[in-house]
């Protein structure tokens, strides 16, 4: 007896669902005549949705430019970047607005409002936030998510009453807190204990999987690339490999030249 196939068995083999990230051709420098310094060679890269990338690479070779790139914040000069099923380049600067609403960003350098609690800071990125301050769900919203980070106890603090990793986590949770499509984290776990670092990343892989969000994180903390889908590796600006570490197919750990 001959096997059907039949067309939803098709579609569930074939990659359908449109990347989180799309990189054409990604090209990118600083500066101008003498000061002329391209730093991004010919990036492709697809991301899709649930997926956990880690980016590492030397320092200098790119990897913030990339991020920032991809969340929006700096323009793209050549090639394509779609993020989000919107492609980024010659995109007007209200769009980028609302692209960038669905992009939770942890950044190294935390950037907390030091007259603002733990709890208010996590709440100036939810909508309500301050036209509705007496709004009791994105107070509770943002006391939640800063509880799953170990910092329950700290919800009413402002950050000269908290420590480098504790004011990083209250960063991470703010970046949490809407449930952001996609998050760009660049070396969030780089001023954390061990078991906070691991609290934070085993949380961010719980939001990737339940609610399909993608994750693509810098990183040279060797205690938390079990987390990655794939880890991705910029030498120079070049892309130089690409290891998937973990799929359904193979247990084995892939890797192919871009
Ligand atoms: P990484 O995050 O991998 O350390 P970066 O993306 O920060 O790398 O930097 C890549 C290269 O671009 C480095 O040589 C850096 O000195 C340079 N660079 C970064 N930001 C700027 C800038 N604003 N102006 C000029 N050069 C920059
Ligand atoms: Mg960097």
């Amino acid at each position: 007896m001959t096997t059907a196939i039949s067309i939803d068995n098709l579609q569930a083999e074939s990659p359908s669902t449109e990347p989180s990230v799309r990189i054409r051709d990604l090209n990118f420098h600083y500066g101008e005549g003498d000061l002329f310094k391209q730093v991004l060679f010919n990036i492709n890269l697809d991301i899709y949705p649930g997926q956990i990338v880690i980016l590492t690479g030397p320092s200098g070779s790119g990897k913030t430019t990339l991020l920032t790139l991809i969340g929006a914040l700096r323009t793209v000069q050549d090639g394509s970047l779609r993020v989000l099923g919107q492609e980024l380049r010659n995109l007007g600067a209200k769009n980028l607005v609302q692209v960038r609403k669905n992009i939770g960003f942890i950044f190294q350098a935390h950037n907390l409002f030091y007259s603002l609690t733990a709890r208010q800071n996590v709440m100036m990125s939810t909508d309500l936030y301050p036209k509705d301050i007496s709004d009791i769900a994105p107070s509770s919203r943002s006391a939640d998510i800063l509880t799953k980070l170990g910092l329950g106890e700290r919800v009413d603090y402002k950050p000269h009453a908290l420590s480098g990793g504790q004011k990083q986590r209250v960063a991470i949770a703010r970046a949490l807190v809407n449930h952001p499509r996609l998050i760009l984290a660049d070396e969030p776990t780089a001023a954390l204990d061990k078991k906070s670092g691991r609290d934070v990343v085993t949380l961010m892989q719980k939001m990737a999987k339940e609610e399909n969000i993608t994750i693509l994180m810098v990183t040279h903390d060797n205690r938390i690339l079990d987390v990655a889908d794939r880890i991705i590796n910029l030498v120079d600006g070049n892309l130089e490999s690409d290891n998937v570490v973990n799929t359904d197919v193979t247990n084995d750990t892939r890797t192919f030249m871009l």
